[in-house]
């Protein structure tokens, strides 16, 4: 069995414990993880509030943040297959995907190498004649980052990329499923040069490791991706070390198709939507809307292309849906389907586990118009599409935003004016008309009520990695005038 160590202040190590990582293809374990609990989490983060204020990292201008930032993009393009190998193979993800998603990931690095040293303060004009007044922008702090099982290079990117370009120090935590990927990434970052302590990548289990480094008292910011239920245990615990918080939490993405639209367009991208990464996507357009006049024309496109869908190996290049990549992850969605038909859904296609000792499950469609499916509100992160129908845009709009979520929406239609007011009247942090998920270092991310808050991706987010600092400067030479006045 291959063995992974943790990343901590600059050497790998053995956590406190071990445990075994399955492969989801087969079921059976291949590689021996290392489990940090609360000592390592302790290490780790000691670790980074000394790189943070001590020694080199400190002492780098922007710049040379930078040209670290662009070594590492380097790095991850010339590893990319290497790694996307590790992640396929510990997570269940098709290398198809894997493979292509962790070369963009290099180009995620690189927009923040070159962000690093244009990262500006400000200058005040204060209303003292005798005072400048400016604005730095410092570095937050050392932050705690936790991600969940998928993509944990691509979800780790969007935060160590802007927090490096910061200049902020930090603790990784990649998820107890799946961290092999991230812990082989961790001698990228020590090849790239980046002194001790600057980034330390440890895993293990959520309330032991996840819990005591976002409860711990020297973290200062947590960047959280996972399900609402976990965010609400990591406010919890940011209530002890008052650290700030960014949550990229689920979604349940309305995907809404006119009849006017492209139907095999939009049926692409529906597959792209529910089926890609077998449908374990934060951003899943999991809740088909479609105007009912072309809902059977439609399903039963969306229903061939489901059933032609090639299931396998995830690191076989043909292979379109791999295995979940938990066994608990699919027993979930076994559950659920078998709720949401009892509440009165209609099976279209699937709604069964595929054969094979891995955790594989069939793409799946339930139509459930007329019934209260559970479906249409839980987020299934599988190959799950739950579908609607409307009449009136009126109508589609209030199904769309018919959710406590705020995440993603696909809007599919050619009336240009429709797409406009649309796309102002849905509830969502990104809606994409007539495409879906594409995703860009330049453009923000997330959403907000149960998918979360804050965004990741684009300038600001570097700038949510920083605080601010008001520096007051006195100009005159004469003495300081009573100073029981405040001036
Ligand atoms: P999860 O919430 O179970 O776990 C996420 C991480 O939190 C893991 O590393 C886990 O160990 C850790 N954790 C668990 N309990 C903790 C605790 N008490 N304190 C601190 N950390 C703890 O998520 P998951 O099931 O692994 O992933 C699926 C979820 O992630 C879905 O809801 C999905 O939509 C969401 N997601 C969101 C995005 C996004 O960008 N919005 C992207 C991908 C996934």
């Amino acid at each position: 069995m291959q063995r992974f160590q943790c990343y901590i202040d600059g050497e790998f190590a053995d956590g406190e414990a071990r445990f075994e990582s399955i492969d989801p293809a087969t079921g059976a374990a291949w590689a021996e993880m290392p489990e940090a609990r609360e000592a390592d989490v302790d290490r780790a983060v000691e670790a980074a509030h000394r790189a943070l204020y001590a020694g080199p990292w400190a002492k780098l201008t922007a710049t040379q943040r930078g040209k670290l930032l662009y070594r590492l993009a380097d790095l991850v393009a010339e590893n990319a297959l290497k790694l996307a190998e590790l992640e396929t193979r510990d997570t269940g993800k098709i290398i198809r995907e894997t493979s292509t998603q962790i070369a963009y990931v290099a180009e995620y690095y690189r927009y923040y190498a070159g962000i690093a040293d244009k990262i500006e303060g400000s200058y005040l004009p204060i209303d003292k004649p005798d005072m400048e007044v400016w604005l730095r922008r410092e570095p937050i702090g050392v932050v705690a980052m936790v991600v969940p099982w998928n993509s944990q290079l691509f979800l780790s990117a969007v935060k160590i990329g802007p927090a490096l370009a910061a200049g902020c120090t930090m603790v990784v935590k990649a998820s107890e499923d799946g961290p092999a990927p991230l812990l082989e990434f961790a001698r990228l970052i020590h090849e790239a040069g980046f002194p001790a302590g600057v980034v330390n990548i440890i895993t293990g289990f959520g309330p032991s490791c996840g819990a005591a480094l976002s409860r711990h008292p020297k973290v200062d910011h947590i960047a959280f991706t996972g399900g609402p239920e976990t965010a609400r245990h990591v406010v919890r615990n940011s209530a002890e070390n008052l650290a700030s918080t960014s949550l990229e939490l689920g979604g349940k993405s309305p995907f809404i198709v006119f009849a006017d639209a492209d139907l095999e367009s939009a049926a692409n991208a529906q597959v792209a939507g529910i089926f890609a990464a077998t449908g374990q996507s934060c951003v899943a357009g999991s809740r088909l809307i479609v105007e009912k006049s072309v809902k059977d024309r439609f399903l039963d496109i969306l229903k061939a292309k489901a059933e032609a869908i090639r299931i396998g190996s995830p690191l076989d290049m043909a292979t379109e849906v791999g295995p979940l990549a938990t066994r608990r992850q699919r027993d979930h969605i076994e559950v659920l389907v078998g709720h949401s038909l009892a509440a009165g859904a209609r099976l279209v296609t699937g709604g069964s586990a595929a054969e094979g000792a891995g955790y594989y499950y069939r793409p799946t469609i339930l139509d459930c118009d007329g019934s209260a499916s559970p479906s249409l509100e839980e987020e299934f992160f599988g190959p799950v599409l739950s579908v609607l129908s409307f009449e009136t845009e009126a109508q589609a709009l209030a199904l769309a935003n018919n959710t406590r979520y705020g995440l993603a929406a696909g809007l599919f239609t050619r009336d240009l004016t429709r797409a406009h007011r649309l796309m102002k009247g849905i509830r969502a942090g990104i809606v994409w008309v007539n495409t879906y998920r594409a995703v860009s270092p330049i453009a923000p991310f997330g959403g907000f009520g149960l998918s979360g808050h804050g965004r990741e991706g684009g300038m600001a987010a570097a700038l949510d990695y920083t605080r601010t600092k008001t520096v007051w400067l006195r100009t005159s030479d004469d003495p300081i005038p009573d100073p029981f006045v405040m001036r």
